[in-house]
């Protein structure tokens, strides 16, 4: 069976990307998650900006929390993304982003769903398994639209199924190496750092993430709950097959989160 494109969904810490690896490899698909699509445009926008220098030409872009239209954003950017070879699209994109990104603002859906269609066309509209999106009742509504209008389909919404209380167990004890060039990832339990807090490869400082308190994770199982649930439900209802694979499972080796994703994918791809 040709697959085309696969959501996977699933709360923060449920361990998703062992389970898209499978999928990558088994349907030769590219990974499209929010977080590489806001980097990517992020990027963009920042060697444009480097090449602007003075940037008195962004005056008046943003007001009131508001967005100039494309067209005053473009004409702004253009000679700057020529000179920094970056496409003019996607540094208004990357602008757009940085709006709300660098002022710790949440960035709302129709700029996400714009800088998703734009990465989502540039593959083709297909051969992707999206990751983080969509994540909102709103996402789904436009990527079903999306896709209808690239002529092509979602096979299957696969979800990591996992409790929460194993999720806050996993995130609260896990720790970092502060190497930027290292960054092992251990855990208090299961796999721990040396007695003296430092990393076993390399001897820099074991941290926790800011992100890993248990206060965070909770907020973040909440706003699964809250809209990402919704989002799936939506994909759901209008024909998109779902299936559902355990997060956690007895023995975690390669082998038996491969075997885990085909028996839950079967009944819907084949294979
Ligand atoms: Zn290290």
């Amino acid at each position: 069976m040709q697959v085309q494109n696969i959501v996977v969904a699933g709360k923060s810490g449920a361990g998703k990307q062992p389970r898209i690896d499978v999928l990558l490899q088994l349907y030769g698909l590219k990974q499209l998650s929010t977080g590489n699509i806001f980097r990517e445009y992020l990027g963009a926008y920042g060697k444009v900006r480097e090449a602007l220098g003075d940037e008195s030409a962004l005056a008046g872009l943003w007001r009131d929390g508001a967005l100039a239209p494309d067209q005053d954003i473009q004409k702004a950017l253009r000679a700057a993304a020529k000179k920094a070879k970056v496409e003019l699209a996607s540094a208004v994109l990357g602008f757009k982003a940085a709006q709300y990104v660098d002022r710790g603002k949440f960035v709302p859906d129709p700029i996400t769903n714009e800088l998703l269609a734009a990465a989502f066309r540039a593959a083709g509209g297909k051969g992707l398994v999206l990751d983080g999106y969509p994540r909102t009742p709103e996402q789904s509504d436009f990527l079903l639209a999306l896709v209808k209008e690239c002529g092509t389909k979602l096979d299957l919404v696969l979800v990591v199924d996992n409790e929460d209380e194993a999720i806050v167990k996993r995130t609260v004890g896990r720790r970092i190496c502060s190497s930027k060039a290292c960054g092992k990832v251990f855990h208090l339990e299961h796999k721990p750092p040396k007695a003296d807090g430092t990393c076993s490869a390399c001897g820099a400082k074991v941290i926790q993430r800011s992100d890993d308190t248990e206060e965070k994770i909770r907020t973040r199982l909440q706003e699964f709950r809250d809209k990402a649930l919704p989002a799936i439900e939506r994909l759901v209802r209008s024909g998109v097959p779902q299936a559902k694979v355990p997060g956690n499972l007895p023995v975690f080796t390669d082998e038996a989160v491969r075997e885990s994703v085909r028996t839950a994918i079967r009944p819907v791809l084949g294979g």
